[in-house]
């Protein structure tokens, strides 16, 4: 019984929506967004989870139309007019029926056409239902809704789809019996019959068969309806229907009790009583289910997020041991190890490109005498000073090294001897300017430099053996000046 909730479609229809959901947005797939959010919305607003639905329904409006889709944004605005009309805002419902019908105009597509049509004609029959139920008149909406079914019947029999005529037709009874036109609606309901029999569409010939008992209570003939309402009892296939079962029995329950026959309106109140029952668990039930399922993906999601962090987290803390065994902790610069794993790199793309590449070995003069008479950390502090000197005379494609103690490498690269050789000139000039006696009375620190080209076909240790011995003449030759290597004939240009 009440096999139209049916639980495990919605379960697993709900977890796999979501989980396309996941996908499609991380992929930025606007339009499958969007479609999946209309799906969901229609499998939450079936079950009653209307917040939940209306969650959905935004979703796929605004996804709709940041991808510019009118057809995604028509379905998206239609599932958005029948959500609001579920939970009983009319106004808004109407405005957004009105929104898709505007759309669907548009399109020219004859599914959006019904759809528009027989969707907003159907809104304005709840809402008028609403309305009688709270003893308010409600001509205004059964009328409106009339226009807008005639204009379905219409468009149904244009298109040659019986299916959409019969449900159309279904409609129209409804909304005639609501404006009490009940002869046109016998009439409608008889040619609906007729199409739905032909074609076998059970479900709307039951739907239609009870509309004509309610005719016939309507007409003031309760024996011959009492007696139509038991005969689609005894229908099996009513039993699949839990919302006809219910008004079959209220409207059997009501009138046997006008009649004075207790026992059968008791009978049918029970019945009556069962299957609310039954619809209420069963509904709360797949509710329950379905929250569970959407806490279960949110807590995948959760434990996706904290994996990527732990992920990132665990890169950057590889990172920095990487940043920290490939650089000199005093100074910040490169350290030996970065300078071993960079040149081969940087010889070889000179050595390929054909482009000049220099190396300046630069070591402070009488180093041990800042020591000695400013102590170790101020000579640390000099050395610091240095580093920053360096970093501001290189480009980001240059290496300035911390070789050892107080002696650092830069490797210059794209840089010709004579560029290599002003860019120390530069360096001794910062270095004979630099206020060091602000740092600590009487200190006063020079450099010398050893400056050597790469040459074709030299190896990379040869080089920089140059470069020292530039610098060993340099320091032996008065110390505080650049000692270029001339041997530059076989160098790259
Ligand atoms: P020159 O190079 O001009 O021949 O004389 P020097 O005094 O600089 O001679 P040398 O290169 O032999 O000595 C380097 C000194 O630098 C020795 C050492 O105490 C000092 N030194 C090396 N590393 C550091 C360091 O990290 N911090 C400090 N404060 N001093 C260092
Ligand atoms: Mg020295
Ligand atoms: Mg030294």
């Amino acid at each position: 019984m009440l096999h139209r909730l049916r639980l495990g479609d919605y379960q697993s229809s709900v977890k796999h929506g979501l989980l396309a959901l996941e996908y499609f947005t991380a992929n930025g797939n606007l339009l499958a967004t969007s479609n999946v959010h209309c799906t969901l919305a229609l499998a939450f607003s079936d079950t009653a989870l209307n917040e939940t639905a209306l969650h959905h329904v935004l979703g796929a409006v605004e996804t709709a139309r940041a991808c510019a889709n009118p057809t995604a944004e028509f379905w998206a605005l239609s599932r958005s007019s029948l959500v609001h009309g579920a939970m009983g805002d009319a106004e808004r419902a109407v405005d957004l029926g009105k929104q898709a019908l505007a759309l669907a105009e548009t399109l020219h597509d004859p599914d959006t056409s019904f759809t528009a049509l027989n969707n907003l004609g159907d809104t304005y029959l709840t809402i008028a239902r609403t309305m009688l139920s709270r003893q308010e008149v409600a001509s205004q909406p059964f009328a409106e809704g009339l226009i807008l079914m005639r204009e379905a019947v219409g468009l149904a029999q244009e298109q040659q789809n019986p299916f959409r005529e019969a449900i159309a037709r279904t409609n129209l009874v409804s909304l005639l019996i609501g404006l009490g036109q009940l002869d046109e609606a016998r009439e409608q309901g008889r040619q609906g019959k007729a199409l739905s029999k032909l074609h076998g569409y059970r479900s709307l010939e039951i739907d239609i068969d009870a509309q004509l008992a309610e005719l016939v209570r309507a007409s003031g003939c309760f024996e011959e309806a009492t007696a139509m309402m038991e005969a689609q009892l005894a229908n099996p296939d009513v039993d699949d229907e839990p919302a006809l079962l219910a008004k079959l029995h209220r409207s059997l329950y009501e009138m046997h009790k006008a009649g004075g026959r207790f026992a059968q309106a008791l009978a049918h109140h029970e019945r009556l009583y069962a299957v609310t029952l039954l619809t209420t668990v069963q509904t709360a039930g797949l509710q329950a289910q379905m929250l569970i399922n959407t806490i279960e993906i949110e807590h995948a999601r959760h434990e996706v997020e904290r994996f990527q962090l732990e992920v990132r987290v665990e890169r950057s803390r590889a990172e920095e041991l990487d940043d920290q065994a490939n650089t000199d902790p005093l100074t910040g610069l490169l350290n030996r190890r970065a300078l071993d794993r960079e040149l081969p790199w940087m010889t070889g793309r000179a050595e390929n490109d054909r482009r000049p590449l220099c190396a300046a070995m630069i070591d402070f003069d009488h180093f041990k005498q800042v020591n000695d008479a400013h102590g170790h950390a101020m000579g640390d502090q000099v050395l610091t000073v240095m580093a920053s000197m360096l970093r501001t005379i290189t480009r980001g494609t240059d290496l300035a090294v911390r070789v050892g103690g107080e002696e650092f490498l830069l490797v210059l690269a794209d840089t010709s001897l004579a560029e290599a050789s002003a860019v120390c000139d530069r360096l001794m000039t910062s270095v004979r300017a630099y206020d060091w006696n602000a740092l600590a009375l009487g200190l006063a620190c020079r450099v010398s430099v050893g400056l050597a080209a790469f040459g074709s076909h030299e190896s990379a240790s040869g080089w920089l053996a140059r470069a020292d011995a530039a610098l060993y003449e340099a320091k032996s030759t008065g110390r505080d000046r650049v000692h270029v290597d001339e041997r530059d004939a076989e160098t790259i240009p």
